[in-house]
């Protein structure tokens, strides 16, 4: 069955980020409003993820770790329904199975938490301890048992802006999520969680990079485009500040970033790259899932339709206001 297939190989841990991501995804599915991310060395050495979702229960602990031969969606239009960020049952498992876990849970039905120690995939130390609601794991040595991996790493630098980005993706993607991220012990960002994207923007891309924002707030046919859109103060812009969300997942499609550039440059006479984070609401059915489900590149099922459709919402969202 090419769905298993592409599942199973869609779970393979590449580097810290995939880690990263997977974490905050749970924490995301687990219903938490504030997760607290800590890496040290690129996420080579660390990786703590923290939140106050709703916890394991001891009694789930051994099947989080376990691969499900059973996962969450029947159809691959599953993957952009809006239900739940996880649904192949296989990241803790693959995490476990690459690195060394402690988990600390606790859920609010219980009057305690749970430690537990996992090496090479397994259960190696579980004991009561006090904790507040919710779950951190932390994660050292990634690919400490497959050094051939461990070699592929780029430096920690590197590994650590793969990781800022994942970051800010999620936290645009999660206005009303409060997200501090925490790397070498010094503050990167921490968003507030009160719902603004505006405010995350801010606070991740900071004032120096735009000069204003414009909200876009436009239903089309088959879609419905949200966000901001903002010129570029850089000397020379860049595409980093374009961030494109299809049904809450983080997406590249040549054909939205065109569309709205196209409609950027035909309303105003600026030849830089716009900065803009859009949100794209969309029947999961329009969307062509023929290309991996891990990889952020998307393609509708009518590219030229969303090209028309975005290029008018933006369009539309300039008109109203003048720069
Ligand atoms: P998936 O997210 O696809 O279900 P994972 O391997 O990522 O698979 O997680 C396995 C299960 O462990 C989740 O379905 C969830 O029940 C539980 N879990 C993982 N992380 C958390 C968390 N931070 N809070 C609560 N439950 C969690
Ligand atoms: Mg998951």
């Amino acid at each position: 069955n090419d769905l298993i297939n592409k599942i199973a190989a869609g779970e393979v841990i590449e580097r810290p980020a995939s880690i990263v991501k997977e974490l905050i995804e749970n924490s995301i599915d687990a219903g938490a409003s504030e997760i607290i991310v800590e890496i040290e060395n690129g996420g080579i050495s660390l990786i703590r993820v923290s939140d106050n979702g709703k916890g394991i229960k001891e009694d789930d602990i051994e099947k989080a770790f376990m691969r499900h031969a059973t996962s969450k969606i029947k159809d691959e239009h599953d993957l952009f329904k809006i239900t739940s960020l996880g649904f192949r049952g296989e990241a803790l498992a693959s995490i476990a199975a690459v690195s060394k876990v402690e988990l600390i849970t606790k859920t609010n039905i219980s009057d305690f938490g749970i430690k537990a120690y996992l090496e090479n995939g397994k259960i190696v130390l579980k004991e009561y301890c006090g904790s507040t609601d919710g779950t951190t794991i932390t994660i050292k040595d990634i690919f400490y048992n497959v050094p051939a991996r461990l070699k592929f790493l780029k430096s920690p630098s590197r590994e650590q802006a793969y990781i800022t980005e994942i970051m800010q993706n999620l936290a645009l993607s999660h206005p009303q999520i409060s997200f501090k991220y925490i790397a070498n012990k010094k503050n990167v960002f921490i968003t507030t969680g009160d719902g603004s994207l505006k405010n995350v923007i801010y606070i991740i891309w900071g004032k120096n990079v735009f000069d204003n924002l414009i909200e876009v707030n436009s239903t089309k046919e088959t879609i419905t485009l949200k966000g901001f859109i903002g010129n570029s103060k850089l000397e020379k812009s860049n595409r980093n500040y374009q961030s494109i969300f299809v049904n809450g997942r983080h997406v590249r499609n040549k054909t939205i970033t065109a569309a709205v550039e196209n409609a950027y440059k035909s309303m105003l006479s600026i030849n830089k790259f716009p900065l803009f984070v859009l949100n794209i609401f969309i029947n999961p059915e329009l969307i062509d899932v023929n290309v991996h489900p891990t990889k952020a590149e998307i393609k509708f099922s009518d590219e030229q339709k969303i090209f028309k459709e975005v290029y008018s919402c933006i369009k539309e969202s300039l008109l109203k206001k003048d720069f």
